[in-house]
């Protein structure tokens, strides 16, 4: 398989090449040249398999010849051993339509360790193959921070550098990323949003002054390999409410576009969706880009979901690419615009496209706070705000009642325990796999908001590439 750039003139690259290099050259994203596709048969047949083959059968066409498919068997069985539910994303019915998946049963409780988990396993592979360093370089909006770290902390020819907007996470998201000592791991709490935070990074992958010594790599979902893992569990939910012999619809908490955009890889494969519900918060540009095409970038608005307290969803440039007729120069230059402008209009056939499978809305705090407390007082389920956003948009989704709609639950409710507290009068408890996290010591350097002083970091404490 091999991956090309949505902004048309990088180099393509195989799987390996695709994963270390996060972002492309000429400033897109990799995405496969063309979508694999399982027959209704080939679906059938993955019902009832463990997940971890099932994640195997399902990314073994992206990984190609990449990896061999025994190999890709062992580290998926190592990366999702390491999960404290045995069914990895168990799913949980609420009422007669409406189903929870539970994504955040990893080591840091939020879905990015589905993938984070893997994509560790795949750095060290490929790194072992030839003598090289990586340098990874992240902004997090919380918990790709925590995830990525746990998922690279100690491994050897890594070193990790996660930007994060000072202020702006929850003490439970910085604890797990500060408490973390290994010696390759470097946390940075800058001053400014999380956009500002992404756009540093996205800067240091087109400065060549750093690329030139540093192999820099990159744990947001702009990596490929990220949303590639997280297709798996929309197979794993359909398969366990009738794929391929009944369409299912989610509803998917959004801020990059990285977890849905996976569900639109799922449809693209085969697996009968019936719509993919894009929930937002107040920070609403995907909302609003969907409904009236209309992709403007707002001020952020801090809300008590900061990990969708996002202005700028990288990923969305892959949808609009592959329902652009996947035009590298026509991407290009409708990104260079919203560069510019931050501000751009979707294309009919970009509109049309994306009106077919996708749907969205958003919710305001009141609307959160009282999807938590819906989900406590009638189904005894404690939910996360984040949760909440994607269960409030499936309820109101108004599809037919004969349509299964899987909020996907991206977060663990003691992740974010003031706001639950708030709605249910019920403080969730950390489970006891995070153990001792409030005593442990911290380690995090602040820094201004500017790329200067970033760079000059990253420059002094990371490895040259070879
Ligand atoms: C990252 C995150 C999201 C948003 O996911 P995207 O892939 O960026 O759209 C939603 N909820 C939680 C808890 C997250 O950590």
């Amino acid at each position: 398989m091999e991956y090309i750039s949505t902004r048309g003139s990088a180099q393509a690259l195989d799987f390996e090449g695709a994963t270390l290099a996060g972002l492309a050259s000429d400033g897109g994203l990799y995405v496969p040249r063309e979508w694999p596709r399982f027959s209704g048969e080939e679906i059938a047949d993955m019902a009832g398999l463990p997940y971890a083959e099932l994640a195997a059968k399902v990314m073994a066409p992206f990984v190609g010849d990449s990896l061999t498919y025994e190999r890709l068997l062992e580290l998926t069985t190592e990366a999702y051993g390491r999960f404290a539910h045995k069914a990895v994303t168990p799913l949980r019915q609420l009422d007669e339509q409406q189903w929870v998946l539970e994504l955040f049963h990893g080591p840091t409780l939020a879905f990015k360790d589905v993938a984070l988990q893997l994509l560790g396993l795949f750095f060290e592979e490929f790194l072992s193959r030839s003598d090289r360093n990586l340098t990874i370089v992240g902004a997090t909006s919380g918990d790709t921070g925590s995830a990525a770290i746990d998922a690279v902390a100690g491994r050897e020819k890594v070193d990790i550098f996660m930007l994060h907007p000072k202020g702006r996470v929850s003490d439970v998201q910085r604890r797990q990323m500060t408490t973390v000592l290994a010696p390759n791991v470097h946390n940075i709490a800058i001053d400014g949003s999380f956009d500002d935070a992404q756009a540093m990074v996205k800067r240091m992958f087109a400065d060549t002054a750093m690329t030139d010594r540093f192999a820099i790599g990159a744990v947001n979902s702009i990596n490929w390999a990220r949303l590639m893992a997280q297709v798996v569990y929309y197979f794993a939910a359909g398969l366990q409410l009738g794929a391929p012999h009944r369409a299912v619809a989610f509803s998917v908490p959004t801020g990059n576009f990285g977890d849905v955009f996976a569900g639109y890889v799922a449809a693209q494969m085969g697996l009968p969706v019936a719509k993919l519900i894009v929930a937002t918060n107040v920070n609403d540009i995907l909302h609003r880009a969907l409904s009236t095409g209309d992709y403007s970038q707002g001020t952020v608005t801090p809300t008590a979901a900061p990990s969708m307290d996002i202005q700028v969803s990288s990923n969305f440039e892959r949808l609009l690419f592959d329902l652009g007729g996947r035009d590298g120069k026509a991407m290009a230059a409708q990104m260079a615009g919203f560069e510019a402008t931050k501000a751009m209009q979707l294309t009919n056939a970009q509109r049309e496209g994306a009106s077919a499978l996708f749907q969205s809305c958003r919710a305001d705090a009141d609307e959160m706070a009282s999807t938590i407390r819906w989900a406590w007082e009638n189904c005894g389920e404690l939910i996360d705000p984040h949760t909440a956003c994607g269960l409030f948009a499936a309820r109101a989704s108004g599809l037919d009642e004969a349509t299964p709609v899987v909020t996907l639950a991206t977060a663990h409710p003691a992740k974010f325990p003031e706001a639950v507290e708030r709605s249910t009068g019920h403080r969730p408890s950390l489970p006891a796999r995070v153990g001792d996290l409030f005593d442990r010591e911290e380690k995090c350097v602040a820094l201004p908001g500017e790329y200067a002083a970033i760079a000059e970091f990253v420059a002094s404490h990371a490895s040259p590439r070879a």
